[in-house]
């Protein structure tokens, strides 16, 4: 059967059921982005041409809403508590729908087991039943509970999960056996899934997929609206809950003389004793009232917290400059409470690391907090300045339909594994150097990988500096890592190549393999395949790095990828 955009949204609000706060949420926005989305389809479809799309059987289990995983969110959603993820999701499942795919939503345990046809009770039994789903999205939550109740299936089927990961999870972190004896043992890594398989909310690393979120669009008539509209001197604070206002007196105190400060923190009868009395407090928002007053606002302020949320895209789409503070050190799950324990080693050195190195000025700012004078200078400059709203195209609809519609069409993670890398006596290495040396290209005469994606002739591979990760050696050459051409890389033609004197190979189990040590001037091969990972770096090693292009807007796709 082929999959027909759809516009009208009405099946899938009725098959999301109803009850829950977080549905309702969820429902919400679907309703008011209708319009937006059937645009973004017709826009799309036009895009595509007649590409043959083949309607998928979808489930979507989202974990974190079940009961028995606690639903701790449900009843938070009134108070603020992580909306972040109820926007993801709700966004998910209308792209899905939208693409026009067949959609199953469960959020309990019971419904999924009755969906995946496990008998109640049963979820142990050895037998393996057939699973009626080409893809199910999930969390998690959700993971762990297909595990325990699928039996021998979940190895079985696993490879057609997708799990919605808002912070990513890293290769070394996903290897069962590789985490547990390096110290990279967390609660939520080591499922041995395909590192793509992990969809985070912004673009981490490129060892997992970019999923996202869409931010409302402006049209004409509104965006000039906003520029005659705007309070020059008006800032909203990023935040729903009081903590964040904590030991932050100095900043208001600062800021208040120079704008009107205004805040969305949730409270119950009385106005939050961390919310300083100069502040309008306008409690938590609804969606749209929220959007409103960003419209009206010059600025929008994070104090630090909370990391990499929807909002300063929200706010900056609106046509506010975003400020917010440096981390230096970086934080991590080696210093931070809140990274603690998830499966990865990321260092984040702001706030909101996707609004500084994907936007940056004049719509963001990131400054050194800790320095009074330049907090201040950076107020007074972004008073004089004049932005446009501005929306980068992956949270477009039309940008987050078209990635996820080229995940489903090209990705595949229940495939056998690729062709291996030609050995070094090959008659035609797929290699060649690039003209100025410093780099390998994909031969354009080589038959190897005909069917891969992203299509191997965007690979440009380059040896990093020592101590440098592949995620930032992509990104210093206008390039992004491409875990997927590592198993190309990974051979001793590929040193040879790039004239690597190397004077042993040794292949071995490591992150961060392929890569050449300096000392002892041995190449190293990886041979695990799970554990191929842009992120990660030693000194101690120079890794060999698979990089391609990307589209302007949309780093997850190369430019033949479509
Ligand atoms: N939001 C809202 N009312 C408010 C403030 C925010 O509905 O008063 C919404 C906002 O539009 C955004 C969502 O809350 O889409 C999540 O915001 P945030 O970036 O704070 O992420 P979180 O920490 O909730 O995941």
């Amino acid at each position: 059967v082929q999959a027909v955009f759809r516009s009208d949204l009405s099946h899938l609000l009725e098959l999301m059921g109803s009850g829950k706060e977080s549905l309702i949420f969820m429902k919400k926005r679907i309703r008011r982005l209708t319009a937006q989305w059937a645009l973004a389809a017709q826009r799309l479809a036009r895009k595509l041409g007649g590409v043959q799309r083949d309607q998928k059987q979808i489930l979507v289990h989202i974990g974190f809403l079940t009961e028995e995983s606690g639903d701790v969110f449900s009843p938070r959603v009134l108070k603020g508590g992580p909306l972040g993820e109820m926007v993801q999701w709700a966004d998910i499942l209308t792209v899905l729908y939208v693409l026009g795919h067949s959609l199953r939503i469960t959020v309990s345990l019971k419904e999924l087991q009755s969906n995946l046809g496990v008998p109640p009770g049963r979820g142990n039994c050895p037998l393996t039943v057939p699973l009626p789903f080409d893809l199910i999205y999930t969390d998690y939550h959700g993971l762990q509970q297909m595990k325990q109740h699928m039996g021998l299936s979940f190895r079985k089927y696993r490879c057609r999960i997708r799990v919605i990961d808002t912070f990513g999870t890293e290769p070394a972190y996903n290897h069962e056996e590789y985490a547990t004896l390096h110290g990279y043992r967390t609660n939520w890594g080591y499922w041995n899934l395909n590192p793509k398989q992990f969809m985070t909310m912004f673009p981490h690393t490129p060892d997992n997929s970019f999923m996202g979120f869409v931010s409302e669009e402006l049209n004409e008539t509104e965006k000039q609206a906003i520029r005659s509209g705007k309070a020059g001197d008006m800032a909203v604070v990023y935040g729903k809950d009081a903590s964040i206002w904590k030991g932050k007196e100095k900043f208001l105190g600062i800021l208040s003389k120079h704008m009107e400060i205004h805040g969305t923190v949730y409270y119950e009868s009385q106005r939050p004793p961390e919310v300083p009395a100069f502040v309008k407090n306008h409690g938590l928002l609804p969606q749209p009232e929220f959007q409103q007053l960003l419209r009206k606002a010059k600025l929008f302020i994070g104090f630090g917290f909370p990391y990499e949320g929807p909002a300063p895209l929200e706010a900056i789409a609106n046509g506010c400059v975003f400020l917010q503070p440096r981390f230096s050190p970086p934080h991590s799950s080696l210093n931070h409470e809140f990274f603690r324990g998830k499966p990865t080693s990321r260092e984040v050195f702001s706030q909101h690391p996707y609004a500084e190195n994907f936007i940056g000025k004049p719509h963001v700012w990131t400054v050194d907090y800790n320095n009074s004078e330049e907090f201040e200078a950076a107020i007074k400059a972004i008073m004089r300045t004049q932005v446009d709203p501005y929306l980068p195209y992956e949270y477009t609809c039309e940008g987050m339909l078209e990635r996820i519609h080229a995940y489903i069409q090209y990705q595949d993670f229940c495939a056998a594994p690729g062709p291996a890398p030609p050995g070094p006596q090959a008659p035609q290495s797929p290699f060649v150097l690039a003209p100025n040396a410093t780099h390998l290209e994909w031969a354009r005469n080589s038959s190897w990988a005909p069917g891969a994606w992203p299509p191997v002739r965007s690979l440009r591979a380059w040896l990093a500096a020592a101590g440098r990760a592949c995620t930032d050696a992509c990104l210093d050459r206008g390039l992004v890592c491409e875990p997927s051409f590592f198993p190309l890389l990974n051979s001793q033609d590929a040193f040879q190549r790039l004239r690597v004197p190397c004077e042993s190979t040794e292949s071995e189990m490591s992150h961060l393999y392929p890569a050449f040590a300096q000392p002892g001037q041995e190449c190293l091969l990886q041979r695990e395949p799970l554990l191929f990972s842009c992120a990660g770096s030693s000194t101690k090693y120079r890794r060999l790095c698979p990089c391609r292009d990307f589209r302007k807007g949309q780093v997850a796709l190369c430019q033949d990828c479509l």
